[in-house]
């Protein structure tokens, strides 16, 4: 089994990453050292190299393959960066930023899904990765900023305390729109100002919170 797996995780970087127009060796190098089936339950371990999200438990799922290399990609990593990331999840993504980053933030609002993920990641001998369970829409708790953020749920538009966040120069990226489509966003903070560009329509399960979207 140890086999197969690590067959498909080559084939989901040659098939799904690589030929779909993923270039940064980094993010190849690390995606394909990370085991995805570690990050799912068992029902669904033998799909873990399916080009598709997979539940993760409380409703959520961990986002496909390709987009978590595109999105890591857009993030133009180096080891010097200090990255928050808003929806911890299952923890895939932020193992695969913990492999390009200095440190990483990450804040998850279901309790379960954030324990899990530091179970996980601790057992993967990940150690500069912090957690923070609550509202990622309000940004890391204490003043802090961040040389890149990610958002890994759909938001109605740029929560206004992660632009605060983020240093100058520095660059976010986030699925933002309201429908079932959102697009997928990078911004760019220039003389304090959020410069947008948009790469391509994303399918992201919605951010709920004070600057998310309202669950009532
Ligand atoms: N990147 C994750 C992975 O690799 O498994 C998948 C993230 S999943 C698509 C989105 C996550 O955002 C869910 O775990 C959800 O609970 C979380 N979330 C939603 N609203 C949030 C909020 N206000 N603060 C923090 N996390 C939130």
């Amino acid at each position: 089994m140890e086999d197969k797996f690590a067959r498909d995780r080559q084939r989901m970087v040659a098939s799904d990453l690589r030929a779909k127009g993923i270039t940064d060796p980094g993010v190849l190098k690390v995606m394909g050292r990370i085991r995805r089936e570690d990050f799912v339950k068992e029902p669904y371990q033998l799909q873990a190299y399916a080009d598709g999200p997979l539940p993760i438990g409380m409703g959520q799922t961990i986002s496909q393959p390709y987009i978590v290399a595109l999105m890591t990609q857009e993030l133009r990593l180096n080891r010097h960066c200090e990255v928050l990331e808003i929806g911890t999840g299952s923890g895939y993504q932020t193992a695969v930023l913990s492999g390009l980053a200095k440190k990483v933030y990450t804040i998850e609002r279901f309790a379960p899904l954030s324990e899990s993920a530091q179970a996980v990641l601790g057992g993967l001998g990940i150690d500069n990765v912090e957690f923070y369970i609550g509202d990622g829409s309000c940004g890391w708790p204490d003043e802090r900023t961040f040389d890149r953020i990610i958002i890994t749920a759909a938001v109605p538009k740029i929560p206004e305390p992660l632009t605060e966040q983020l240093v100058e120069g520095g660059l976010m990226v986030a699925p933002v729109g309201c429908g079932g489509v959102q697009e997928l966003v990078v911004c760019e903070k220039r003389n304090g100002k959020i410069i947008e560009r948009v790469i391509c329509d994303v399918r992201f399960v919605k951010l709920f919170g004070e600057y998310g979207f309202d669950e009532t």
